[in-house]
């Protein structure tokens, strides 16, 4: 059977170091190979061919065939049909779940870093030899196993899907409805592995129940804890994730952890196999648009807190206080006026990685307010069925459609008709005011259904709703909020606040001077701006508002079969 394989080395971790021998049949005197430019779910053009070097290509006499590069991530390979043994050489270290690192402990290898697409064989299978140190004695990833060292996947879209941990990570697993759930963890920390199992398998029963089964053959997660560092990753039957390791004594962060699994998890139905249509296939050469981020990452962040509540990972009080936190990463910014969930969407391969000092007062990010309209659009649907029905309705019919044509992902037309024929209503306002266009968005009005309220816990407070940090001497301006006291006032960010009223500001006083103020006061503010002291009037004008949710005591019984329909299904 025809297949492309490849070798990867790693003779010595410490240089960082691998070499790929990349081998396949051409029937042809030209061929061309190249790497990803980016990797799906991290929509950034990250140029990963700028790590691979010593590129060459033999026949299978050794003799050399000639190999040209033709553009930045792209080979080709001119000679008589036969054999070809494409070698070259990455470098790898970077620590993040969408990059790839070597080092004398461990690799974590993402396929779209090293493999070398072949133009024209996609479709065939793909399989991996890896040649590791000795001392290293787990392989752990969602490629299927030929033999101890080989690993293999039916086509390139699915064998680059498949991260890989090598090294002498804790092996746990468990079984759901009699499929092999794998835990890799890497890094030390003070958490508990057996507990973490019992989390996971949690997770695992509540979704793979909600959707009606698990669709994958087995399941790995990756796992790994760093000194710092924050972020995920999802696979059709893997996902990796990074979170720090010794966070699992605060209760909060423990609960961010889990949030983050569920998320990931959630994926493989939202995204890896419910999809946009303009996500599949891959173009690995340049950007892949969709205005539809919103339900992949929006409706993902709604329901990885949902679905720990429903996993009984967390209570009632504790998915509010999830929900707080993106409430007020929207609510407290203006950048809500200034970008629809649809233009976020689609400019995220410039925008949404790249953000900068000004981003919030202009963008909105489509994972939290994608979140909270997916919440809104959950209550609407509840509303408007009289609690029958609800976003989940939604998402089972996109899971029945993706089942019948896995092939063709949705359009923003079908989920919007999906919609109106559970609910007999047009969406179209719905979509124009939250989807393409900036209306506020009104949480208030639909957590008064469900017998939740919001309250402004900043209401009498003052602010310079600024982002600043600080050392012994000066306060940092590092951003500067549209709508609060020091962007009306003219202060902008990159200013060091030396004084208030001619009393020197240092760390940790900032907030206590400015209690000492009411509104409408004017104060003196010296700066330093670009080396020149400068003194500023600034009025002080109320704080932009940081939000409680809190039950409303006396609720109907309407409320709470409103709140069971949204927390239950
Ligand atoms: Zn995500």
């Amino acid at each position: 059977m025809e297949k492309i394989s490849y070798k990867l080395s790693i003779e010595k971790p410490s240089t960082h170091y691998c070499n790929v021998e990349l081998r396949f049949r051409s029937e042809h005197t030209t061929d061309k190979i190249s790497l990803p430019v980016w990797t799906p779910g991290s929509y950034l053009i990250r140029e990963f061919a700028r790590f691979v070097s010593n590129v060459s290509c033999r026949d299978e006499n050794n003799d050399l065939v000639s190999i040209q590069k033709v553009n930045k991530n792209t080979w080709q390979i001119n000679g008589q049909p036969g054999e070809r043994i494409v070698s070259y050489r990455v470098y790898c270290n970077e620590t993040t779940v969408r990059s790839s690192v070597i080092n004398n402990k461990r690799a974590f290898l993402n396929g779209s870093n090293f493999f070398m697409r072949v133009e024209n064989k996609e479709h065939l299978e793909h399989e991996v030899e890896f040649k590791v140190p000795d001392a290293w004695r787990n392989i752990s990833t969602g490629l299927y196993q030929r033999s101890q060292f080989i690993f293999y996947h039916k086509n390139y879209d699915d064998f680059i899907d498949c991260p890989v941990e090598i090294g002498n990570q804790i092996i746990e697993s468990f079984e759901v409805n009699g499929i092999k759930h794998t835990i890799s963890i890497h890094g030390k920390g003070n958490y508990d592995p057996k507990r973490l199992q019992g989390e996971f398998k949690s997770i695992v029963e509540t979704q793979s129940n909600f959707f009606g089964g698990i669709p994958y053959d087995f399941y790995t997660f990756l796992i790994d804890f760093q000194e710092s560092g924050y972020g995920g990753l999802e696979h059709k039957n893997s996902f990796a994730a990074i979170f720090p390791s010794w966070d699992f004594n605060d209760p909060e962060a423990y609960r961010k952890f889990l949030g983050l699994i569920s998320h990931e998890y959630f994926h493989l139905w939202n995204v890896k196999r419910i999809r946009p249509v303009e996500l599949g296939p891959f173009d690995y050469d340049k950007e892949n648009y969709t205005e539809s981020h919103w339900i992949t990452e929006g409706w993902t962040s709604f329901y990885d807190n949902l679905f720990l509540y429903r996993s009984g990972l967390i209570n009632e009080s504790e998915y509010y206080s999830l929900i707080k936190r993106e409430v007020n990463e929207v609510l407290h910014y203006s950048g809500r006026f200034e970008m629809s969930l649809a233009e976020s969407s689609f400019d995220n391969w410039i925008k949404f990685y790249r953000k900068h000092e000004n981003t919030r007062n202009e963008q909105i990010s489509y994972y939290t307010k994608g979140a909270l309209v997916a919440m809104l659009l959950n209550l609407e649907i509840i509303k408007l069925t009289d609690c029958k029905h609800s976003l989940d309705d939604v998402l089972l019919c996109l899971w029945k459609d993706y089942k019948e044509n896995p092939e063709t992902g949705y359009t923003q037309s079908r989920v919007r008709d999906l919609c109106e024929s559970i609910c007999g209503k047009s969406f179209e306002t719905f979509w124009q005011d939250f989807i393409y266009g900036t209306k506020d968005i009104p949480i208030d009005q639909y957590f008064e259904l469900s017998g939740l309220k919001l309250v402004d816990t900043n209401s009498g407070k003052i602010s310079l709703d600024v982002a600043y940090s600080s050392n012994h001497e000066g306060v940092y301006l590092n951003e500067v909020y549209k709508g609060g006291t020091a962007y009306d006032s003219g202060l902008q960010s990159g200013d060091e606040i030396i004084a208030i009223n001619n009393i020197r500001v240092s760390r940790n006083q900032l907030d206590k001077i400015l209690g000492s103020f009411k509104y409408g006061d004017e104060i003196e503010v010296m700066i330093n701006r670009g080396g020149y002291i400068e003194t500023q009037s600034v009025k002080l004008i109320p704080a932009l508002p940081n939000y409680n949710i809190e039950l409303i005591e006396e609720i109907s019984e309407q409320q709470k079969a409103f709140r069971d329909k949204w927390l239950n299904g």
